[in-house]
C-alpha cells in the first residue's frame, strides 16, 4: 500500500504540471483542442517509457531484445486499434548480451565500473581469467611496436587515452579560484602566469590527447585495427574507455576483437588501471564475460499505418529509430522519440480516426549503424517518398522541442507557419523556425527523406546535458527521461501531424540554393541518399 502510494505521487509529480488547460488556442478547432485534452489529460507516456526502458531494456540492431521490443509495440498499438507490421529489409550479426565483470584484484581490490562492449566475444567458456594489465607504450614507429607486440601475449592490454582528470571541465571552470590559479601557477610554471587552471587543464589535456592519437598511429594500425592485432598477438583482452566529459559517463560502442573481450571502463577507472600500469605498480584484473552469438538474424522496421480517407496516397511520416546502444537502456536515444511518435500515433487515432493523408510510424532500426533502417524504407517504398506530405523525426533526448527547421525547401516555411500558428501559444512562444533552413545531410533517420528533396524535418530539443551524460553512454537510463516533456512534444507532434495530415495542399519541393560550404568554399550541393547497409556488421 504504501508502495502504491508512492508511486502515485511519482506519477503525479512527474505528469501533472503539464496538465494545466492551456488558454491561448488562436482558433476553436475542435480537433486541436481534442488533442490537447487526451494527451495531457490521459497521457500513456509515463507506462510506455518505464516498460520499454526497465522491461524491455536496450535493442541493438539484431538483438532478441529488438524483436521483443517490436513485439511489444505491434501489441500496444493493436490495443489503441492501429495496424503495424514488421518489415524486414535484411540481416545483421545477432548477439546477446550477458553478464560482464570486471574488477581490480592487485594491488588491492575494486570492483571497476566496465562492462564489455557491444558485439565483444565473452571470456573463454564465460569463465572468469585473471592477468597483469599493460598500457599501449609509446613507441617510435610500427617496427618498434611489430618488435613490442609479444609481450601482450597472456595480458590486458589498456589502448584508450587516459584522462588526467575525470572532473568535467564545466567543474574546473566554476570552482578554479584566481588566488588557486596564481598559485598553481607559481609552482608549476616558475612564477610565469598563463591563462588560469581551467584554461591550463583543457590545454593539457588536448595535448596529452594529441600525444596520444600519435601513440597509436606510432603503432601502424588505427584505433580500428589495432584490437584485432593485439588479440592476434595474444592479449587476453582489451580495456577501452571513452569518456563523454560527465561524471561517471562512458560511451559504450561496439568491439573490434573476434576471439577475446573489449571492455569500457569508465573514466575513473581506467584511470586507476592505467597509472598503476603506467607505474609498474602490477594492476591485475579479474573479468568474467558471457557472450552468445546468434549468427544472421533479420533485421527490421516496426511500421504503423493508418490509411487516409481523402488522399490515401499522401503520406505524413511520424519518424523515430527503435535501435539502440546498449551502454544504458536507449532512454534518451531513443526511447524518447518512439514514446513520442507511439503516443502522437494514439492521441490522433483517438482523435482524428478518420485522417486525410495516410499516418504512418516508422520505428526505424540500425540508425546507429548509418541510418540503415529508414534508409531501407525509403528504398523499398518510393511511392511514400514521392506522396509525403511531411516528416516529423525526434531523436534528441528529452528537451522539449524549440526547433524546427525549414530545410532548404523554399514552399515549407508558409506550411509551418500555418500549422504553429493555430497551436496554442504556451507550446509556440520558444519555438524557433529556421527559414529557409538547409537539407540535412545526416545525424538521424529524416536525412534518409530530405536527401530525395521530400519535407522531412527534425523536431531540434533542448540538451539537457545529452552529448555529456546521456547520448550513448552508460547513464542513458529511465531516470534521465524528463516525462513532462515527452508528454508535451507527443502532443505538440500529434498536433503538427494532424494539421499536416487535414492541410487542403501538399507542401511543394523547390529546393532552395544551397548555400556555400564554409569549410570548402565551394558551392553548397544538395546531400545525395545513401545506400543502406542491408547485411551487417561488415566492411569494417
Ligand atoms: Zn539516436
Amino acid at each position: 500500500m504504501r508502495i502504491c502510494s508512492t508511486r502515485w505521487l511519482l506519477v503525479f509529480l512527474l505528469v501533472v504540471p503539464a496538465q494545466a488547460i492551456a488558454q491561448s488556442f488562436p482558433t476553436d478547432n475542435p480537433i486541436l483542442r481534442a488533442i490537447w485534452d487526451e494527451g495531457m489529460n490521459r497521457s500513456q507516456v509515463y507506462e510506455l517509457s518505464q516498460t520499454l526502458n526497465d522491461s524491455i531494456g536496450p535493442r541493438l540492431t539484431g538483438s532478441p531484445n529488438l524483436t521483443e521490443g517490436a513485439n511489444w509495440v505491434i501489441d500496444k498499438y493493436a490495443g489503441w486499434g492501429v495496424t503495424a507490421r514488421t518489415e524486414q529489409y535484411g540481416t545483421w550479426l545477432g548477439w546477446n548480451r550477458g553478464p560482464s565483470h570486471l574488477s581490480l584484484i592487485e594491488p588491492h581490490v575494486r570492483s571497476l565500473n566496465a562492462m564489455m562492449l557491444a558485439w565483444s566475444p565473452g571470456t573463454p567458456n564465460g569463465e572468469p581469467i585473471d592477468a597483469e594489465v599493460m598500457l599501449l607504450p609509446d613507441l617510435p614507429d610500427s617496427a618498434a611496436f611489430a618488435a613490442w607486440m609479444p609481450e601482450v601475449a597472456g595480458k590486458f592490454v589498456a589502448i584508450s587515452f587516459p584522462q588526467p582528470t575525470c572532473r568535467p571541465d564545466a567543474a574546473w571552470e566554476e570552482y578554479t579560484q584566481p588566488d588557486a590559479m596564481a598559485r598553481m601557477m607559481a609552482r608549476f610554471m616558475g612564477g610565469q602566469q598563463r591563462g588560469n587552471v581551467f584554461t591550463r587543464m583543457r590545454e593539457e589535456r588536448q595535448a596529452a590527447q594529441a600525444a596520444w592519437r600519435t601513440r597509436i598511429e606510432n603503432t601502424g594500425y588505427d584505433a580500428r585495427s589495432l584490437p584485432d592485432a593485439l588479440e592476434k598477438a595474444g592479449a587476453v583482452g582489451i580495456l577501452t574507455s571513452e569518456w563523454s566529459n560527465g561524471y561517471g559517463a562512458n560511451r559504450i560502442f561496439s568491439a573490434r576483437t573476434d576471439e577475446v573481450p573489449t571492455f569500457a571502463v569508465s573514466c575513473e577507472d581506467y584511470g586507476i588501471v592505467a597509472r598503476l600500469a603506467a607505474n609498474d605498480q602490477g594492476p591485475v584484473l579479474r573479468a568474467r564475460a558471457e557472450a552468445e552469438f546468434l549468427g544472421d538474424q533479420p533485421a527490421f522496421n516496426t511500421v504503423a499505418e493508418v490509411t487516409g480517407v481523402e488522399m490515401p496516397d499522401e503520406y505524413v511520416l511520424m519518424s523515430a529509430h527503435f535501435d539502440t546502444w546498449d551502454g544504458g537502456t536507449g532512454a534518451t536515444d531513443n526511447n524518447t522519440g518512439t514514446i513520442i511518435m507511439m503516443e502522437a500515433m494514439r492521441i490522433l487515432h483517438a482523435v482524428y480516426p478518420n485522417p486525410k493523408r495516410t499516418l504512418v510510424v516508422g520505428h526505424w532500426n540500425s540508425e546507429e549503424q548509418g541510418l540503415n533502417g529508414s534508409g531501407a524504407y525509403a528504398a523499398d517504398h518510393p511511392e511514400v517518398v514521392e506522396g509525403l506530405q511531411a516528416v516529423f523525426n525526434q531523436d534528441n533526448g528529452t528537451g522539449r522541442v524549440t526547433s524546427v527547421s525549414a530545410l532548404g525547401l523554399l514552399g515549407a516555411p508558409e506550411f509551418l507557419g500555418r500549422w504553429v500558428g493555430q497551436l496554442p501559444d504556451e507550446m509556440t512562444r520558444n519555438l524557433h523556425l529556421g527559414i529557409p533552413g538547409n537539407p540535412s545531410s545526416g545525424g538521424s533517420d529524416h536525412a534518409s527523406f530530405a536527401c530525395a528533396g521530400a519535407p522531412a524535418f527534425s523536431l531540434g530539443a533542448d540538451g539537457w546535458d545529452y552529448f555529456s551524460y546521456t547520448w550513448h553512454t552508460n547513464l542513458d537510463t529511465f531516470d534521465k527521461v524528463v516525462m513532462e516533456n515527452v508528454q508535451w512534444n507527443a502532443v505538440l507532434t500529434a498536433m503538427l501531424v494532424y494539421l499536416a495530415a487535414d492541410d487542403a495542399e501538399t507542401i511543394p519541393r523547390d529546393r532552395r540554393i544551397p548555400g556555400v560550404n564554409r569549410r570548402t568554399g565551394e558551392p553548397g550541393t544538395w546531400p545525395e541518399c545513401r545506400v543502406p547497409q542491408r547485411r551487417g556488421p561488415g566492411g569494417e
